[in-house]
């Protein structure tokens, strides 16, 4: 980012109250629900309190319990005979893993629905087990000590669970020819990792580990495709089989492992060949021009967020959809048709191999983490395909969206996994801070999130500390009211322009006036309108619900437009001018900027003086140190100007940072901060 002067309304910005208990382990961040008795019935906090106890039945309260465990599964190897016609799976999956802890002789893995039938050593050697519910407790043939490496066969058999012929997650035989497939997250399911429907697992995405299938189907027609790449093909026509051999080398989460079994026709993208799709066989033509942007997809995610990073791509058609699995997104049959209508669902899921599946959620708290950002993943498929126009016109979309979901709980740690909150305000988060943070910022931010967690977990808070680590400051503010906290500012805005002789003084007043959620910080574009057909964008902080600015301009002001470009998510409406705050003279006591951006080397301040009084206008830092005295003096009644080459008393230039303008006089004081980036 170049040089850049924001204006600050107040200090608060450096004092971002914060919802969420202070951590320095980002994993330890724990929900809460505030009991309502001890708010005032009525009140925003009372009102918070009493919806998120309304959502609680909903809620897993078990998320926190299960990163980190006694041991860290390493590999998956599952052997499986799907049985399409009979709808039975059998065989077995081999679990490797690590032992976390020392005198581990027992571990519990997640398996649902399906009969266990033994369970061996490495040895060979049967182990007991308990099969309860969807737990089967295995006892290790000897204790292990932090760091050595085990493994257990479970052979197993049966007619896998899944949410129902209405439902999303689980392992499904369904159409016509009927096919099998598994979809590794439930809408129903609480917690949604439905990997256990299908392999015996550790089924939280904390847990990642490399995997291999060698999957058996009757019939010597049909494909099977897994994630990964295909390392062998046996066909055995006596016995009519098929048996395929996948290998997914880079760490995968239980609920992103996933198998489809059909007569499929597999195309291959004409640009990059290492993009694959198994389509339903009729639906071959339609498929070429559905899946024909893909590629510009591809390169529109690389160009943003770095190499693709894995060994393949693919969408596999199914009944069901659309789902992320790593490199083999299940994409459901009936948007195959021969037209772009659902690019956008293309773009999400694509979006999600970088965002959900390369970087995991550590626990469901933090579903925004993939599901927000493949959510604006379609946005920026519409930026780069069409431009920033196509781009806007998506976002506001999107904000239509969250004003009319009548949903109402923060992002984080949400009460419902699957729904606006979580997508499309997920999305409109990363749009508001990419122009918080500007492209290049906001970019690097993203490569360095990834490049801390790629192939591996990531909490809300870990983002958070891998964008200020690029940005160079604190995002407390940002992250707590738009993460934390629910809703969204609705302003109100009124404006007057008057002469000054040789200049024109521009009054703009800011009001919040929304009843749901804090009091929000933001920068916020102001687009003045000038007689002379000319436009300026000036930048407002906004973070008290009364703001009151004064800009002077050469040219006669004729219209105020907030936020033009939607870079906020907001609802804005332009009201009668009232006056400014507190003084019935049209004269207030007012200090602000006048407004270019960035100022090159000299700050122009204005400010407004009710009556006669002695003014004293300083600069303080950060540290409350007086930095320097810019007037003092008797002053009487009008609007001035003043003129600060950002230099301090002695002379020399001020390093960039976060500075405090105040202007103190008899009847009040107007404090406005400075930041001056680099
Ligand atoms: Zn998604």
């Amino acid at each position: 980012m170049k040089s850049k002067v924001l204006l600050l309304a107040a200090l608060s910005i450096l004092v971002a109250s914060s919802l969420v208990e202070a951590s320095t382990d980002a994993t330890k961040l724990l929900r809460q629900f505030p009991d309502p008795g001890q708010f005032e019935v009525g009140s925003r906090e009372w009102f918070r309190a009493t919806e998120a106890l309304k959502y609680r039945p909903l809620v897993a309260e078990s998320f926190t319990d299960n990163c980190p465990h006694s041991f860290d599964v390493l590999h998956y190897n599952v052997t499986l005979f799907v049985d399409i016609d009979n709808e039975i799976i059998s065989g077995n999956t081999i679990v490797m893993a690590m032992s976390e802890i020392d005198s581990l002789v027992s571990i519990d893995l997640d398996l649902a629905v399906l009969t266990v039938d033994s369970v061996l050593s490495e040895t060979g050697n049967p182990l007991t087990f308990a099969h309860i519910d969807s737990v089967l407790s295995i006892d290790l043939p000897q204790a292990y000590s932090s760091g050595d490496t085990f493994s257990v066969q479970v052979f197993y058999h049966g007619h896998p669970g899944n949410e129902g012929p209405d439902g999303f997650g689980g392992f499904y035989f369904a159409g016509a020819p009927k096919m099998a497939f598994q979809m590794g997250v439930g809408l129903e399911a609480d917690p949604p990792s439905m990997g256990k429907f299908w392999i015996p697992c550790w089924d939280w995405p904390c847990d990642k580990a490399t995997a291999e299938y060698h999957i058996t189907v009757p019939g010597t027609g049909k494909k099977v495709v897994c994630n990964g790449v295909l390392t062998g093909t046996e066909i055995d026509t006596v016995a009519s089989t098929a048996t395929y051999h996948w290998v997914e080398t880079h760490q995968i989460a239980p609920h992103l492992m996933t198998v489809h079994a059909r007569r499929y026709k597999e195309l291959i993208d004409s640009t990059y060949d290492w993009i694959h799709y198994w389509v339903f066989p009729p639906d071959e033509e339609d498929a070429k021009i559905h899946f024909q942007n893909v590629h510009i997809m591809m390169d529109g995610f690389i160009e943003r967020f770095g190499p693709y990073p894995f060994s393949k791509f693919a969408y596999a058609m199914a009944t069901k959809g659309d789902m992320e699995h790593q490199t083999c997104v299940t994409h459901v049959n009936y948007v195959v048709q021969p037209n772009h209508n659902y690019d956008w669902l293309l773009a999400h899921e694509m979006g999600h191999q970088w965002w959900g599946d390369l970087v995991s959620v550590n626990d469901w708290r933090d579903i925004w983490l993939s599901e927000g950002f493949a959510t604006y993943c379609e946005a920026l498929y519409q930026e780069h395909a069409y431009g920033m126009d196509a781009y806007h016109d998506y976002v506001q979309g999107q904000m239509n969206r969250v004003f009319s979901s009548g949903e109402n709980f923060p992002i984080y740690d949400p009460v419902y996994l699957w729904g606006t909150t979580v997508y499309e305000k997920g999305a409109c988060v990363l749009h508001m801070l990419r122009h918080v943070l500007g492209d290049s910022v906001f970019y690097q931010a993203l490569a360095t999130y990834r490049a801390n967690h790629e192939y591996g977990n990531a909490v809300t808070a870990e983002f958070q500390q891998d964008v200020e680590s690029v940005y160079g400051q604190s995002l407390d503010w940002f992250f707590n009211e738009w993460i934390y906290d629910v809703g969204w500012p609705v302003y109100e805005y009124s404006w007057h322009a008057q002469s000054l002789g040789d200049s024109f003084a521009l009054n703009l007043v800011i009001d919040q006036v929304q009843a749901n959620g804090p009091i929000f910080t933001m920068p916020v574009d102001v687009k003045v309108r000038l007689a002379s057909g000319d436009s300026l964008i000036d930048v407002v902080w906004v973070d008290e619900a009364h703001e009151e600015y004064l800009f002077t301009y050469a040219d006669e002001p004729v219209g105020i437009e907030l936020d033009p470009d939607n870079w906020i998510l907001n609802e804005a409406q332009e009201v009668p001018y009232a006056g400014i705050h507190g003084e019935p003279s049209e004269l207030g006591l007012a200090l602000g900027v006048e407004g270019t951006n960035p100022v090159l080397g000299t700050t122009h301040i204005s400010y407004s003086i009710p009556s006669a009084q002695r003014v004293r206008i300083q600069v303080f830092d950060t540290q409350g140190r007086l930095v320097k005295t810019l007037l003092d003096e008797v002053v009487a009644a009008g609007r001035y100007g003043l003129s600060w080459d950002m230099t301090n008393i002695d002379g020399a230039r001020f390093a960039p940072g976060v500075y405090f303008l105040r202007l103190s006089a008899t009847s009040g004081t107007r404090t406005i901060s400075l930041v001056y980036l680099e």
